[in-house]
């Protein structure tokens, strides 16, 4: 099957094929599907193997019914702030035509001691917020960044997340998040590490591996 027999939508639809996708990758075939069912989701996938998409696709499709409530509705934890600035900018090409609103959250020494794409952040539309995790408590911390809309997050090259020290950062996310959550993990390696994690951050996730 391709992107046309996944029953997207025209707007989510017309983002892939702008990006001239014209068939879908191995990951992004098996999780999809999966992801647009609302299981959680454990991904061995490498930078490479088309998995942004493969988680973005369907949150757009699932975020692009408007909500009443306020707040950022899907949250991308990245090991890297060059990795959130690609994945941000992948974001809003391929997102482009569905109307959601991304706001990055990025720390570092260029950007000290924050930097935000203004225009955008906390702004009543934000509905991805896209960052380190270091920088993301921070910003929970000093800018009292409420979680409490957040129904998808994703853990990308979670690996990377861990061989970066951010273990207590992401567990610090974790619970301040709602219980009513899809959670995506999307990670090169399974050490022990993640599994536990994923144990105890996700529910009863799909395991998908190539
Ligand atoms: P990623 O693994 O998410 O870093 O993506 C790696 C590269 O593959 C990026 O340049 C994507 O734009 C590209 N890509 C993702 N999905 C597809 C697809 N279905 N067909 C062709 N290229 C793709």
């Amino acid at each position: 099957g391709g992107f046309q027999s996944m029953g997207l939508s025209y707007p989510v639809y017309k983002g892939v094929m702008k990006k001239g996708y014209k068939v879908p990758t191995p990951i992004q075939r098996k999780t999809i599907p999966v992801i647009l069912d609302g299981k959680d989701v454990v991904a061995m996938a490498r930078t490479g193997s088309g998995k942004t998409a493969a988680f973005l696709v369907p949150m757009f499709e699932k975020l692009k019914a408007p909500q009443a409530q306020t707040g950022a509705r899907a949250l991308v934890l990245t090991p890297t702030r060059e990795l959130a600035l690609q994945t941000m900018k992948f974001t809003r090409e391929l997102g482009k035509f569905t109307g959601l609103k991304t706001a990055l959250i990025l720390g570092g020494d260029r950007w000290s001691p924050i930097y935000i794409i203004k225009s955008q952040f906390l702004s009543h539309s934000s509905i991805f917020i896209i960052g380190t995790p270091g920088r993301l408590m921070h910003v929970i911390q000093e800018m009292n960044l409420k979680l409490q809309a957040v129904e998808y997050v994703v853990f990308d090259e979670a690996d990377r997340l861990f061989e970066m020290g951010f273990a207590e950062q992401l567990q610090e996310i974790i619970r301040r998040l709602p219980d009513m959550r899809q959670t995506l993990l999307f990670s090169a390696t399974l050490p022990k590490m993640i599994v536990e994690f994923a144990r105890a951050g996700l529910t009863e996730p799909v395991l998908i591996r190539l």
